[in-house]
């Protein structure tokens, strides 16, 4: 019996899903693995969210609530966009959902057309490209090159954008190249959208806060103030308050289109949990001062990896701007023959080979629309990280290249 529906075909199986699983198949068989796989922070909930959450349960809170989010954390919002982005926003040009995915998801299936394109930066997020394809739009992808530290030019901007052109997303900084711009840069791709009235923007920022290297983080929407009536920005507290699984999130944008994702949400989902509410508001209010001890460990962790691969010969990598992963360039592998005479083709064959003979979890860059590479998630003690690093090198050492000389 097939259950699938056509407009699921576009949902390929996923390559992290299929690391994960031998990744737990060696676990299973009592092997040490290094999961350098999974996209989220390995610190708890600070205490004070999780304390106001029970607050309000233990306070009633347990009903539905509006569907675009409670008045107090759209308030927070707003309050959270004023002092860190000095970004003016009222309650009705809020909509909190169920993580900033469904943000995503609430804007495409409110505004896309059969057909309509959306231009996507690659590498990107996976489930931007399929979030477009299964609402029955076109991902039109951008190839983002490591010379531009895998930032969109305006020149590659101008190039992709067609009559037919719904959206354009950016992810400041980006999962997974950790891409940062400054103002300037993204005045410079405002200029082109501005040529392009057409185009919305959806600029999904829920890395602002693990950024590196002394950088300012800048919101699209405060930079390009000209284009806010078609600018959504996406932001949420899963990144930056270890939230993950409390699934809150919240867009920003014209009250217009904040309203017609409020229809979508209110026939999938409602307000999202009353009790993450509570706790995703306590967060965006309360004490702010972990997510600068979150920041840095995720700086310090990069360095352990940029620092550890820069040793590998035949490895390259783009030190990130921010997020916390890493791109490792593994052209120079391809080709290679492994110790038991099958051949390195692509980097999924190359992550597959980390994992059997390094018993290291990552991601191919296939994944992400970028080949030949592989993701390390950095969200892991630095322990693992800097046994990753040896393990990968010990592995590469292990390879024969095409000329017969060792890696
Ligand atoms: N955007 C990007 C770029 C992400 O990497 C992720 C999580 N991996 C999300 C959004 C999802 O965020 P949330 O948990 O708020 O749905």
């Amino acid at each position: 019996m097939n259950f699938a529906a056509s407009r699921l075909s576009v949902v390929k199986p996923s390559a992290s899903a299929a690391v994960s699983a031998t990744a737990d198949a060696l676990k299973a068989a009592g092997h040490n693995v290094v999961d350098l796989g999974l996209g989220e922070p390995d610190f708890d909930t600070p205490q004070h969210i999780v304390e106001a959450a029970y607050q309000a349960a233990r306070a009633g809170q347990t009903r539905y609530t509006p569907t675009g989010g409670t008045i107090e954390l759209r308030e927070a919002v707003v309050a959270k966009f004023d002092r860190e982005n000095a970004l003016t926003f009222t309650a009705d040009e809020i909509i909190v959902s169920n993580g900033a995915k469904q943000v995503i998801f609430d804007a495409f299936m409110a505004t896309i057309e059969p057909g309509q394109e959306v231009i996507l930066c690659a590498p990107y997020f996976d489930i931007y490209k399929t979030m477009t394809s299964v609402i029955g739009g076109t991902p039109v992808t951008v190839q983002c090159s490591a010379d531009d530290q895998f930032r969109l030019t305006p020149e590659a901007l101008e190039e992709a954008i067609t009559s037919s052109t719904r959206w354009l997303l950016l992810n400041l900084p980006s999962n997974p190249a950790g891409a940062c711009y400054t103002k300037d840069e993204l005045r410079a791709l405002g200029d082109v959208l501005q040529r392009n009235p057409h185009v919305l923007i959806l600029a999904d920022e829920i890395y602002e806060h693990i950024i590196f290297d002394d950088r300012d983080f800048v919101s699209f929407a405060s930079a390009c103030p000209e284009l806010r009536d078609r600018t959504l920005v996406g932001n949420g507290v899963s990144k930056a308050y270890a939230m993950t699984g409390w699934r809150s999130g919240y867009g920003a944008g014209p009250a217009g289109l904040i309203k017609e994702m409020g229809k979508v949400q209110s026939q999938i989902s409602s307000g999202s949990c009353s009790v993450a509410q509570a706790a995703a508001a306590a967060a965006l209010t309360g004490p702010q001062d972990h997510i600068e001890q979150f920041r840095a460990a995720f700086e310090r962790r990069r360095n352990i990896v940029v620092d550890g691969i820069a040793k590998i010969p035949r490895l390259s990598l783009e030190p990130p701007g921010g997020a916390f992963y890493t791109l490792i360039g593994c052209d120079n592998v391809i080709g290679a023959a492994t110790p038991d005479g099958s051949v390195i083709h692509d980097d999924a064959d190359f992550a597959r080979f980390v994992l059997e003979d390094g018993h290291v979890a990552c991601v191919p860059g296939a994944a992400y629309g970028l080949s030949p590479y592989i993701r390390f998630s950095t969200a892991t003690s630095d322990e693992n990280l800097i046994e990753a690093v040896s393990r990968i090198e010990k592995s590469v050492a292990k390879l024969t290249l095409r000329d017969g000389i060792n890696a």
